[in-house]
């Protein structure tokens, strides 16, 4: 995920680019970039590594030249580390053509081999130079032509803006599965990655749709499809204030994140889960390490350490070795004995967390083999991995994670099938059931969102409960947890997660009236065990809300209210009914009136032991 700007008019592109991206930022700040044509129809490029601040300080020392055309980007790395090389606009080999990306090109690696095998010098890691000399090698006059053409050959998800030295008056971009905007101004016009960047120029907007590419000029846009068939798209009139842009219209960043999870959960299986087989590249260094693996440890922290429960469960029910899931304080001064047949796996979603990389860094010094599940790349936990998984999320601002759950588990899942299979433990056919059940998973997500709206009604009517007591079994445990979780960071409600059978042995005293009971109740092999034992708190007067699969209606009998999520394999419900807890707890917070993005206490990545 990044920031993406573009001009053409009559005015000076610099500012108004640098502006646009100082609205973007919040979407990424590995690095800022900029190229402009000169008036004299030179291609001019400034980028550097880190914040916008970096790159307005390199073009205050260097000068910047008078242009009425240009694009701009802030990176969020997925592709090569977070340098000064690796920050965009790309070039083609001539320096005529400049491209700026958003997402993710799957097929880069094929690109870029026969592009090389063809000639041409990168000079990045990145999967996005691939776009600048495909487009390069199309080029016969008409960058638009060129641009869609490259597309052509390209898989994956992206948003572009394309230049051409040789047409300074044109600007080219084009959407595929991540979003783009097309600005229309009074005599110039805009692109970007979305309104928060154009706001201050105009309120009038084309929101462009999967595979339209924009050829727009100072005067009017053309939009077509990569095919170069012509499309209609309307104008939207945009009524909302810049500080809502940026939270793309949303009131808080944890609302507009936890909307964010089915784009989140595509880009998390993007390169991996294929037409019928999941394949995890990143692993192929350690493969024949993995095969000899007789033992899991999973490390981490917070709600990476309720994500790592869930792998913990399902690696031991796919792969038949032992799983468990540590806090990270607790690991590091006690570990269990660890060795080079230990596969530590540490999940971090800033890759920085200190209660993670202080155990990481001590199993690998016994020999571990380690696998680091991270959102941030060039993030400290990559360097003590053998192999990093990145969960591709892009940026999570608010302090509580909510998208960064969803990708982690189905990461996890995903490296369990990727073991399994190597382990010979994979069916064929249970491969294929995995890549349907994942490949519908964005879409299932979308609709636990919508379904999860009685979620802010049950917020209020619950709001004055003295505590909350969470509870699932198996799979469904780790997400009590982190509906619990979710619940006391953001709302400030005392909340427990249990182990549903559990609550006989001590914690059921708690429950009356005004403790309620929230069930995790959806389809599973442990179903009814659960549901026994919510009668025993129901029995003692404590209401039930159940999180229940659509369509499973004896859960009526069992529950006073329920939030309903859409079916799916057993390993893949924790994502889903996670979904409407994290709004049960959102609403919560909204109706006490704390500070939802920075809840007290708290911070977003946690550095210190
Ligand atoms: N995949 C590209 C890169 O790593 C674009 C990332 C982004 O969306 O910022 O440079």
């Amino acid at each position: 995920m990044c920031g993406i700007v573009g001009y053409v008019g009559p005015r000076q592109a610099a500012p108004i680019l640098l502006e646009g991206l100082a609205r973007l930022e919040y979407r990424g700040y590995d690095s800022a970039g900029i190229a402009l044509v000169t008036a004299g129809g030179e291609m001019f490029v400034e980028k550097r590594a880190g914040k916008l601040q970096n790159l307005r300080t390199a073009l205050l020392e260097d000068g910047t030249p008078s242009a009425a055309i240009g694009l701009a980007h802030t990176r969020w790395a997925t592709h090569g580390r977070p340098n000064d090389m690796n920050a965009h606009p790309h070039t083609d080999c001539s320096g005529q053509i400049t491209v700026i990306h958003n997402g993710i090109i799957e097929n880069f690696k094929e690109l870029r081999d026969d592009l090389l095998a063809r000639g041409h010098t990168l000079s990045s890691d990145t999967d996005t130079e691939a776009l600048a000399h495909l487009i390069e090698e199309a080029y016969e006059g008409d960058i638009a032509d060129a641009t869609r053409a490259a597309l052509r050959q390209a898989h994956g998800a992206y948003a572009v803006a394309v230049m051409h030295a040789g047409e300074p008056k044109r600007l080219v971009g084009a959407r595929m599965n991540v979003p783009l905007i097309v600005g229309i101004g009074e005599g110039e016009n805009f692109l970007a990655s979305d309104v928060a960047a154009v706001l201050a120029h105009t309120r009038k907007v084309i929101f462009l749709e999967e595979g339209d590419v924009a050829d727009i000029d100072a005067g009017g846009v053309i939009v077509t499809g990569i095919d170069g068939s012509p499309r209609e798209r309307v104008v939207t009139q945009i009524d909302w204030s810049i500080e809502k842009a940026e939270k793309g219209g949303y009131e808080h960043f944890m609302l507009k994140e936890m909307h964010e999870q089915p784009e989140a959960i595509l880009a998390a299986i993007t390169g991996r889960v294929h037409d019928s087989t999941i394949e995890l590249h990143e692993l192929e260094p350690l493969a024949a390490r993995l095969r000899e693996v007789e033992r899991v440890e999973f490390v981490a922290c917070g709600t990476a350490n309720y994500a790592s429960a869930v792998g913990a469960y399902v690696f031991q029910d796919w792969l038949h070795i032992p799983a468990r899931w540590n806090i990270g304080s607790e690991f590091r001064y006690s570990p269990p004995p660890l060795d080079a047949k230990t596969l530590v796996v540490a999940v971090t979603q800033s890759g920085e967390t200190a209660d993670t990389i202080a155990p990481t860094r001590y199993a690998r010094a016994q020999g571990c083999p380690i696998i680091a599940i991270t959102n941030t790349v060039g993030s400290a936990i990559t360097r003590e991995a053998d192999a990093v998984l990145f969960l591709q999320a892009g940026p999570e601002i608010a302090v509580v994670a909510t998208k960064t759950f969803a990708t982690q588990v189905t990461t996890l899942i995903l490296l369990a099938a990727a073991m399994a299979k190597l382990r010979g433990r994979l069916p064929r056919e249970r491969e294929l059931q995995l890549v349907n059940e994942l490949r519908a998973l964005p879409d299932k997500a979308a609709r636990a969102l919508v379904m999860a709206e009685p979620a802010k009604e049950l917020a209020r009517r619950y709001v004055n409960s003295r505590g909350f007591m969470f509870v699932g079994r198996g799979v469904t445990y780790p997400v009590a947890l982190e509906g619990a979780l979710k619940l006391k960071e953001v709302s400030y409600v005392h909340a427990e997660g249990y182990a549903a059978g559990e609550l006989k042995h001590g914690p059921i005293s708690l429950l009356d009236a005004e403790v309620p009971l929230v069930a995790i109740a959806t389809r599973s092999s442990v179903q009814g065990k659960l549901i026994s034992n919510v009668m025993e708190g129901r029995a003692r007067d404590a209401r039930v809300l159940a999180v229940a699969t659509e369509g499973d209606d004896v859960i009526r009998e069992y529950a006073d209210d329920i939030l309903w999520v859409p079916e799916s394999i057993e390993e893949l419900s924790p994502i889903l009914a996670a979904i409407p807890l994290q709004l049960f707890a959102y609403h919560t917070a909204v109706a006490r009136g704390t500070d939802v993005d920075q809840p007290r206490n708290l911070a977003k990545s946690v550095t210190v032991e």
